[in-house]
């Protein structure tokens, strides 16, 4: 089966069973989540959410750089969040490289790009708390907080 029947399969099923239509925009509980785009992370498993309950912001490493600001001043100052969860994960994919590997492996037309690479999980995450904290755009009544998951044992830990 393809990618597209797969997933067109899934949605039916899904949508059969469903009846939470009529949810407002606002994230129900009031916060956002940043998080990795690994595969073996399921945000809404493994933190109890339910469709409306929060934002789930997701990219390669849960980074929280500009494009994550973008989305948390959107989150805060029209959708009503109050606080920001951000969560790394053990065994990131963005430990294993350097911006020079891929610079190399992809030529010229990446020289220019910061892929945002970075050694250590949990000194990352709290930059990133760090970074949401001190941000202009988000106030200090805006929470942030860190945790690294680990993969093997789906526990998040305070970093
Ligand atoms: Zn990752």
């Amino acid at each position: 089966m393809s990618v597209v029947d797969e997933v067109t399969e899934a949605n039916q099923s899904y949508a059969s069973g469903f009846a939470k239509g009529d949810l407002p925009m606002p994230p129900g509980r009031k916060f956002a989540v940043v998080t990795c785009m690994d595969a073996r992370l399921d945000p809404a498993r493994f933190l109890g959410l339910e469709e409306g309950d929060a934002h789930v912001i997701r990219n390669a490493g849960g980074l929280v750089n500009d494009e994550t600001i973008r989305s948390l001043v959107i989150s805060h100052h029209l959708l009503g969040t109050q606080e920001a969860v951000v969560i790394g994960h053990t065994g990131c994919g963005m430990l294993t490289f350097t911006n020079a590997d891929l610079h190399e492996k992809l030529g010229p037309d990446a020289e220019s790009i910061d892929f945002q690479p970075f050694p250590d999980v949990a000194e990352r995450v709290r930059q990133s708390v760090e970074t949401i904290r001190s941000h202009p755009l988000l106030p200090d009544s805006f929470g942030a907080s860190g945790f690294v998951y680990e993969v093997e044992t789906v526990r998040i830990e305070p970093v």
